[in-house]
């Protein structure tokens, strides 16, 4: 059915169901990456093997050590307000997050290629869930895109947040890229990035981290609850919703597909839990071979 709508309608009705299967009152989606699998990559064997091969983005950390895949990161500072102007140093202090979980379970790095410092409305503007249709966001990503599709282009933006309203973020997915390569990146809140306050909480730098997952191929653990494919990963459980701030957090405790093998992956990063709820390095067997399929064969990486 969902074939049938443009994708703006098919990405707000899925959102919509989302939103009302969970029982959070009154909540927005915390990330914006949404689509049925139909739409992207078909489901990926843990089991599929990789071969190291040479590769322009491949290069040697230091003598005797093993060639670590660089990922340059193209970062877009968009504010328009000063506190939304953040240092370069806050974001190292974000790259090394991200350094921190995608070399333990991709064997990446990454490295900041260029920062660019826009004063714009876009800081408040370039929003919405549809990048794809969005007049400001396309403006915006069409006017500061930089790179190919093994760059990956990070705009930090205000977003707003007042209670009740969760959005933090949003990617776009692997596939879209031939489609639309000036409109592929991450776009997200800056009061998520570490040392930054968001609703009153010091940030430790999850939210790109999750957006990084679906530019590397992945989807919510919860994508199709408890029926069909789901996030195309074998070894995720099924979900029937996003576990949310509904009780701190119950790793083993939920299991929103009662008929289905395994409770939900609580702590896993493509889940919603609060910020201290995912666990360390949080994906399973299973989407670290998603991750790898997807960004070899649409961002040209090697593992
Ligand atoms: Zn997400």
């Amino acid at each position: 059915m969902f074939r049938l709508f443009p994708p703006l309608v098919s990405m707000l009705l899925l959102l919509l169901v989302v939103a009302a299967s969970s029982g959070i009152a009154n909540a927005t989606p915390w990330c914006g990456s949404e689509r049925p699998l139909a739409q992207l990559h078909p489901r990926v064997d843990a089991s599929e093997h990789f071969t190291p091969r040479h590769h322009a983005h491949a290069r040697a950390r230091g003598q005797g050590e093993k060639p670590t895949t660089v990922v340059p990161i193209a970062w877009h500072v968009v504010y328009n307000k000063k506190a939304g102007n953040v240092s370069s140093a806050t974001i190292q202090k974000q790259v090394r997050k991200l350094d921190d979980v995608y070399s333990k379970t991709l064997g990446i790095k990454f490295e900041i290629a260029n920062i660019t410092r826009t004063r714009s409305d876009w800081a408040q503007t370039a929003l919405t869930l549809s990048y794809l249709k969005d007049s400001a966001s396309r403006q915006m990503r069409e006017a500061l895109h930089t790179g190919g599709p093994g760059t990956i282009n990070v705009y930090s933006l205000d977003f707003p947040d007042a209670r009740g309203i969760e959005l933090k973020g949003y990617s776009s997915f692997p596939e879209d890229i031939s489609r639309s390569p000036k409109l592929d990146g991450i776009s997200f809140d800056y009061k998520t990035m570490p040392g930054q306050i968001r609703n009153g909480t010091t940030s430790i730098g999850m939210t790109l981290v999750h957006e990084m997952g679906h530019a590397f191929g992945l989807q919510h653990t919860f994508v199709g609850g408890c029926d069909g494919e789901g996030d195309g990963v074998e070894d995720t459980p099924a979900q029937q919703f996003p576990t949310g701030y509904t009780s701190g957090c119950p790793v083993g405790q939920v299991d929103s597909c009662p008929n289905l093998p395994g409770k939900d992956d609580v702590s896993n990063i493509m889940n919603y839990v609060p910020q201290h709820c995912y666990r360390p390095y949080g994906f399973t067997k299973g989407q670290i071979a998603r991750m790898k399929t997807l960004s070899s064969e649409y961002r040209g990486f090697t593992f």
